[in-house]
């Protein structure tokens, strides 16, 4: 019976979210979807953005499968897809996307949160209102997060915070931190952390922009010194915070696997190397990129069979660890031979000599190295997939 209702209800959806995008979606913000990663400057187009995230704010379609009692869209996954559809075609984009608040921190409130913390934080998520950061990798803790020792302590009517995270993107401009803390440094090392949700806006909490070599400062060094944290900051259990934080990390990749994009945005690179002397005749070349649109494709149509299998909406499992890696490997390659082929122009840094598209193509170079980092590394994922995926054991015998 679901399966004869639905292509109904999608039809009649579909009709309601293309005259809200046609009444409610800025007319100049069409195709400018980089403004929402701020990969381009808002410029003039600043109120018109704004209005825009607050329109969809309101509407909660920003967080189009988050429940309506926190303000969420309460659409079904197959409402999200039509919605994200008609998106494209309108030329919009979700202004919201890109935050930590919607693409970590929301989900696992909505996991493993009490009715009282879903209360205060989602309708800020779903409206745009707050930014959230991720305090998990700390100096001498990365791969080996479990490794982690900012310590919080039982301060009586508080918790106490004192340590150091690194690597926190965003945490400057942000009000809200999701912490992984050492909360029994007795206990074995997965079995003594806990997950925080800690104000940004005190005296006790420092951050450091870390400067890169491209000249922009996407993530910091963050102090806590004697900060605090009211009882009720604790997310899930106390000392229970590996298995709150791995279920953060999942929702993290989930939004790494390319989805996020709504697939096929950039030029076709076999488009671009028309542009570029002796580029299309190379035959060796132009069998490489036919090689990446090919794979694109296929990530691109295993991300939709994903999506589709996971009409349960039972969370994202281990499955984003493979579309990550595949996603990373594909978006790599694409960025190595988009400056092989624009040659000399691929080498760029700025001046008249480059144009827009070409610079861009050196940073969209660069920036592609910490795709393979972010989020737990490529090889990381690889053993999530052997061991959890595959069942392949620990260790080799004799090991
Ligand atoms: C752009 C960017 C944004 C980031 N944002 C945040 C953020 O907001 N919040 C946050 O907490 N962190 C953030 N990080 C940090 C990121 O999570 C870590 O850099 C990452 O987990 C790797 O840790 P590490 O840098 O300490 O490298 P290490 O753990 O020292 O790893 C070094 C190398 O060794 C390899 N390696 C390590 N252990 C193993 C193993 N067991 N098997 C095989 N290979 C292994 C790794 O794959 C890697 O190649 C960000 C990183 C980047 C690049």
């Amino acid at each position: 019976m679901a399966d004869s209702a639905e292509p109904r209800v999608t039809e009649t959806f579909q009709a309601e979210a293309a005259a809200w995008l046609e009444e409610n979606f800025p007319a100049s913000l069409r195709g400018k979807s980089a403004l929402a990663s701020g990969e381009a400057d808002e410029g003039e187009l600043e109120a018109d953005l704004k209005l825009w995230r607050q329109r969809i704010g309101a509407k909660g379609w920003g967080t189009p499968t988050w429940p309506k009692a926190y303000g969420g869209g309460g659409l079904s996954v197959q409402e999200a897809r039509v919605l994200a559809r008609e998106m494209a075609r309108a030329g919009a984009f979700n202004p919201l996307l890109f935050g930590m608040g919607v693409t970590m921190i929301g989900p696992t409130i909505l996991d493993y949160g009490t009715e009282e913390q879903k209360q205060t934080h989602i309708p800020r998520i779903v409206r745009g209102e707050v930014r959230w950061c991720v305090g998990y990798s700390e100096p001498n803790a990365g791969s080996d997060l479990a490794s982690l020792q900012m310590r919080c302590e039982d301060a009586g009517d508080h918790w106490r915070i004192n340590g150091q995270k690194i690597w926190t993107s965003g945490a400057d401009k942000s009000d809200w931190c999701g912490a992984l803390v050492r909360t029994d440094p007795s206990a074995k090392k997965h079995e003594g952390i806990s997950f925080m949700l800690v104000d940004m806006h005190q005296p006790g909490v420092e951050t450091r922009p870390i400067k890169l070599i491209s000249g922009a400062s996407p993530f910091c060094e963050t102090f806590f010194t004697d900060a605090t944290a009211p009882k009720e900051s604790l997310l899930g259990p106390l000392n229970g915070g590996w298995t709150v934080g791995k279920r953060l990390l999942q929702h993290e990749r989930a939004s790494q696997t390319g989805a996020a994009m709504g697939g096929g945005r950039a030029r076709p690179l076999a488009e671009v190397a028309g542009a570029y002397d002796g580029a299309s005749d190379d035959v060796e070349l132009m069998g490489r990129i036919n090689r990446n649109a090919m794979d694109a494709k296929a990530h691109g149509l295993t991300l939709e069979r994903a999506a589709a299998e996971a009409k349960g909406n039972s969370g994202p499992g281990f499955t984003p660890s493979i579309l990550k890696n595949s996603m990373t490997g594909v978006a790599q390659t694409r960025a190595e031979l988009t400056l092989e082929t624009m040659g000399a122009q691929g080498l760029g840094w700025d001046g008249d000599a480059f144009s827009h598209d070409e610079l861009e193509a050196v940073k969209a170079w660069l920036f592609g190295k910490a795709m393979s980092i972010y989020g737990g590394s490529f090889e990381i994922q690889n053993n999530i997939i052997s061991k959890r995926i595959l069942g392949l054991p620990e260790k080799t015998q004799g090991e």
